[in-house]
C-alpha cells in the first residue's frame, strides 16, 4: 500500500490541490460563522444604542417637566443637584451633550 499525501479540500475531503474545493471556498465565503456572528454583533450594538438614544430622550422629557405649583410659579419636580461646585460645569456639560445628541435625529 502506497501512502502518498494526497491533497484534498478540508471542507469536504475531496481530492484538489487546494486547501478548500470552489463549491466549498463558495459556501464559506456566504456562511463565514464569524462573518455572521460579527453582523449579529454589531446589530446588537446598534439596537443597544437605539434603546440607549430613547432612554436619554426619555429621561430629559422627565426632567423637563414643569409644573405650576398652588401659589402659580413653575417649577421642575425632578431637577438634579450637585454640592461640589467643582463638579458643577462637568455635569452641565455632560448634561447638554446628552441633550444635544439625543435630539440630533
Ligand atoms: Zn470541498
Amino acid at each position: 500500500m502506497t501512502n502518498t499525501k494526497v491533497p484534498w479540500c478540508g471542507t469536504c475531503g475531496k481530492t484538489v490541490t487546494e486547501i478548500l474545493c470552489h463549491s466549498c471556498f463558495e459556501w464559506w465565503q456566504k456562511n463565514d460563522p464569524e462573518g455572521t456572528t460579527q453582523a449579529e454583533n454589531e446589530r446588537a450594538k446598534i439596537e443597544r444604542l437605539e434603546a440607549l438614544a430613547e432612554t436619554v430622550k426619555e429621561f430629559f422629557k422627565l426632567l423637563d417637566t414643569v409644573e405650576i405649583s398652588s401659589n402659580d410659579r413653575e417649577f421642575h419636580p425632578i431637577s438634579i443637584s450637585c454640592c461640589r461646585n467643582a463638579m458643577m460645569e462637568p455635569l452641565d456639560c455632560v448634561l447638554k451633550s446628552m441633550k444635544e445628541l439625543s435630539h440630533n435625529e
